[in-house]
């Protein structure tokens, strides 16, 4: 086992990775730009090295500071967490190549998965159903776009290869409106992620986000941990998630859990990852493999008991998964709220000094989060300020624990989402279970009338 670590990120997820390595005995190097000097994650660390200024350009997402604050501390290996270079296979490299061990899979799968062009063929010939659209990306002719376009049957969706964080996409109702769409997007493509090449794919009307956690290690084994509900999304970014989803029959999941365990195997992947599935008419289609750890794990790691920080490090290390398919056995349903500083109405980011953190706690309660009062939330980075996950015995349960968690939360000093949190938890669609990726704008879009 590895006796210290880096961890490159910062936050909630930074204190999340500090507390396995404290579980296992392995001593925990944080880094930090200048805005999160303060920050009582970064005093509790074995040690701290500054890595540059508070825009993450120049820190988090530097990857000489980050490499050589791990020469200069005798690190032997980086968690990269979510986000700014987690999945980033230049870094993963450079980590290698710098004779540290990078906690997650190799350089060759995150470029394969990260382009999603060649993960979406990886996945076809792993037998892992995909949206049917183009096969690979779209040709220049503009006769034979409109002829795939015709066969893919409208609505389409045209999606940049290079693209994440819900940006990269363009819906397409009309072949009138399909050439522009494709150059437009081809141009967005090129400009924000230097890769112009874009793909097709039938534009599915009212699915539900699900997801599969896998954890893979280093000697051919590779398991899944059921699904997560992660269809509560704003403008693509998830908002709340649930493990098992509502509703589903078990039978289908452990099809496709297994489709996903095979995959694994099939492309040598080590390490935490999530296949992420769009769910219409009971039917899955793959859309993108994140090969990092997600924000959403903790409801997983409620209904399994499985620690999967834990196990990420410890495949790492080269150690065998603890435990097999038949061992992992889920238990209850989990919920997780994700608390953002935002105004709870217009979404607008509002960072600032929490005055007052009063955390909720009781049987089930989980907080993961860096925050406490008197703890400025720096204006330079994502507004998630952590993360309230409840479990019970039934979902039932689990949203009577939710409500009384958020009821007892108080923020003050700055805006949250916690409001809107406490109206959704007491919303008879979202109570029924089972709202598709279009249910929250279209309840948001009715509450400010
Ligand atoms: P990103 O990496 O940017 O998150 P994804 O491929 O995961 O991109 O897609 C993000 C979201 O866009 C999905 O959760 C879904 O809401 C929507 N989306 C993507 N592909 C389709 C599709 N074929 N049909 C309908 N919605 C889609």
């Amino acid at each position: 086992m590895f006796k210290k670590i880096l961890i490159a990120n910062r936050g909630e997820i930074a204190l999340r990775i500090q507390r396995a390595c404290r579980e296992l005995g392995i001593k925990a190097v944080m880094v930090y730009s200048e805005a999160d000097r303060d920050a009582k994650y970064v005093r509790l660390a074995d040690e701290a090295v500054c890595i540059g200024p508070a825009p993450s350009g120049q820190s988090y997402l530097s990857m000489p500071a980050i490499i050589s604050a791990a020469e200069v501390t005798d690190a032997e290996a980086i968690h990269p967490g979510y986000g700014f270079l987690s999945e980033n296979a230049d870094f993963a490299e450079r980590v290698e190549k710098s004779g540290f061990t990078f906690i997650g899979p190799t350089p060759e799968s995150i470029r394969l998965m990260g382009d999603k062009v060649s993960a979406k063929q990886a996945m076809i010939r792993a037998g892992v159903p995909c949206v049917p659209g183009s096969d690979g990306a779209l040709p220049d002719d503009p006769v034979a776009i409109k002829r795939i376009a015709k066969s893919v049957g409208y609505p389409v969706i045209i999606k940049a290869a290079g693209g994440g964080g819900g940006r990269g996409m363009r819906v397409v109702h009309t072949e009138a409106a399909l050439l522009h769409a494709v150059q437009t997007t081809k141009a967005e493509a090129g400009a924000a992620f230097g890769n112009p090449e874009v793909y097709m794919e039938k534009f599915l009307q009212n699915p539900r986000h699900i997801e599969i956690q896998v954890l893979a290690d280093t000697h051919r084994n590779a398991v899944y941990l059921g699904e997560r509900d992660c269809s509560m999304q704003r403008r693509h970014q998830k908002v709340i998630e649930e493990a098992p989803a509502p509703g589903i029959p078990r039978r289908l999941i452990e099809k496709i859990g297994e489709r996903c365990a095979a995959a694994c195997k099939k492309i040598g992947y080590r390490g935490a990852g999530t296949f992420e599935f769009l769910f219409e008419n009971g039917e899955f289609y793959f859309i993108e493999m994140n090969t990092r750890v997600q924000v959403e794990h903790p409801v997983t790691e409620l209904i399994t008991g499985i620690d999967i920080v834990r196990t990420q490090i410890a495949v790492a290390a080269g150690e065998k998964l603890p435990f097999t398919q038949r061992q992992i056995q889920l238990r209850g349903h989990a919920i997780e709220c994700r608390v953002n500083a935002e105004d709870p109405y217009k979404f607008t980011p509002s960072p600032g000094r929490i005055t007052t953190w009063h955390a909720p706690g009781g049987p089930g309660v989980r907080v993961d989060s860096h925050v406490y009062t008197n703890y400025f939330v720096p204006p330079n980075y994502d507004s998630m300020i952590g993360k309230i996950i409840v479990h019970g015995d039934t979902r039932e349960q689990a949203l009577a624990r939710m409500r009384t968690a958020l009821a007892e939360t108080v923020i003050e000093g700055i805006k949250t989402n916690v409001p809107l949190h406490r109206e959704l938890m007491v919303d008879a669609s979202f109570v029924a279970g089972g709202t598709n990726i279009h249910y929250l704008e279209e309840w948001l879009s009715q509450r400010e009338r």
